[in-house]
């Protein structure tokens, strides 16, 4: 475990998970990845890719990112091996509004919707401050906070109290655990985004990227 520990900045130091570390539960909120996000350059120069999804249950069920359109069944299917149908989910987070996030908001017309920087019900858009950078809180244990770089609204949720502590579903904040040399050519705000990930990367215990597994983060 240890040579697999990389230092991000002073103090710091993240570790991946493996694939069977996907649940992490908690009072009163548990966190469950229900599909973990890819990015896989192809030869012709393209790049096959899906956003990561992810679950939080307890007084609140929401729903982080959905994935894209071609994954409507597949997130229907994960949703009901839980014993959820759509209809369950009362707040969607699209953590930026790239179709591998947010490609299936339509299986969700009853939800609290929040893309970015908007939040809506229905077609009711309420105001909020995530563009002045205060955080939108549901309650004492979680909350949705501004973390713009990769584009310019983008939101992570950040879930505190779970048996691995405070978990922050990031969305294309991070890209996966080792997105050193790819981050930067995906974001529209490098030096933006630098200061979202540092901010993360000091508040939270367990990351969970976009597009790869989740990793821990160990501070001295
Ligand atoms: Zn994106």
């Amino acid at each position: 475990m240890e040579e697999n520990n990389k230092v991000v900045f002073d103090h710091v130091r993240i570790t991946p998970l493996s694939e069977s570390q996907l649940d992490f539960y908690g009072q009163p909120y548990s966190v469950s990845v229900l599909k973990v996000g890819y990015c896989l350059p192809q030869s012709d120069g393209t790049f096959r890719a899906d956003g990561t999804v992810t679950l939080v249950t307890g007084p609140r069920t929401i729903l982080v990112d959905t994935g894209g359109p071609w994954g409507r069944d597949f997130l229907l299917m994960a949703l009901q091996e839980r014993g959820l149908g759509p209809g369950d989910i009362s707040l969607v987070v699209g953590t930026h509004g790239h179709s591998d996030h947010v490609g299936n908001l339509s299986l969700f017309p009853k939800a609290v919707i929040i893309v970015g920087y908007d939040i809506s019900e229905g077609d009711t858009y309420r105001p909020n401050k995530l563009a002045e950078g205060h955080a939108y809180s549901l309650d004492e244990h979680i909350s949705v906070v501004p973390c713009p770089g990769h584009t310019g609204q983008d939101v992570s949720v950040q879930v505190k109290g779970t048996s691995a502590g405070t978990v922050l579903v990031a969305g294309d904040l991070f890209e996966c655990c080792s997105d050193e040399d790819s981050w930067r050519d995906l974001s529209v705000n490098a030096a933006v985004q630098e200061v979202s990930r540092q901010e993360a990367l000091r508040t939270a215990d367990v990351i969970i990227p976009g597009h790869g597994l989740p990793f821990r983060v160990l501070r001295n």
